[in-house]
């Protein structure tokens, strides 16, 4: 079966590790901002704090049933920010530092085949669009990188639409954007339960994005985004 179905009339594609990624790394970025501020990180303490922090944050939205907004999101990062650089001289201006940092098309790269991929998408006339857990920082993001313009007329952000992936809430947003039936739309995406089993949940077809194999049991599975051409 080809990766992108006939029936298919829209694809939409998750953003963070999907098609854009942090350069440098988000623990190389963290652990810098901490030295500015009297603390030596190694990048890989940096990351087993992130995690630990990013989790607890994970666990309170299940609670809330995924329910975000701008503001949930500052807070999920100021959280985060200050759990993970714990021993800096100033959390706020770390916080404001790292917040503003991603903002910023400077601080992000666009997946290598993405613009290449989505013009063939687009030239058989599949509708694009775009589902993000980010949220209003994806705009200035974005407007950085003319590679992704293909999508930018149906953009999706969970604080926007209230309800995080894998939420239910937020893939039937992206089916009233994309205008489609649920089964007409695919969704493609880096994380197993965020995008995949969200979206196939909500009656999606969904294709998870796995470039170091870490997934091999799931049946509808690329290691690049150019797989979605064969
Ligand atoms: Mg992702």
């Amino acid at each position: 079966m080809p990766h992108v179905p006939v029936h298919i009339r829209a694809i939409f594609f998750d953003a963070v590790g999907t098609l854009l990624f942090p350069e440098p790394s988000a623990p190389a970025v963290y652990a810098a901002v901490a030295l500015r501020y009297g603390l030596r990180l190694a990048p890989g303490d940096v990351q087993n704090r992130f995690i630990t922090a990013y989790r607890v944050e994970e666990a309170a939205d299940v609670a809330t049933q995924l329910a975000t907004s701008e503001a949930r999101e500052r807070e999920r990062w100021h959280r985060i920010v200050t759990q993970t650089l714990t021993g800096v001289s100033d959390p706020e201006a770390c916080y404001r530092d790292l917040f503003d940092h991603f903002a910023k098309p400077a601080a992000w790269r666009v997946a290598p085949d993405a613009a290449e991929v989505l013009a063939a998408l687009q030239s058989r006339g599949l509708v694009l669009g775009m589902g993000s857990n980010y949220d209003a920082r994806l705009w200035p993001v974005l407007a950085g990188f003319p590679e992704l313009a293909a999508l930018t007329d149906r953009v999706v952000i969970s604080a926007a639409v209230g309800v995080r992936k894998p939420g239910t809430g937020f893939f039937q947003t992206v089916t009233r954007i994309a205008n489609c039936e649920p089964n007409e739309v695919l969704f493609v995406g880096d994380d197993l339960d965020n995008d995949y089993v969200g979206a196939t949940t909500a009656g999606m077809h969904a294709i998870l994005l796995d470039p170091r194999g870490d997934h091999t049991h799931i049946p509808h599975r690329i290691m690049k985004l150019s797989e979605l051409l064969s």
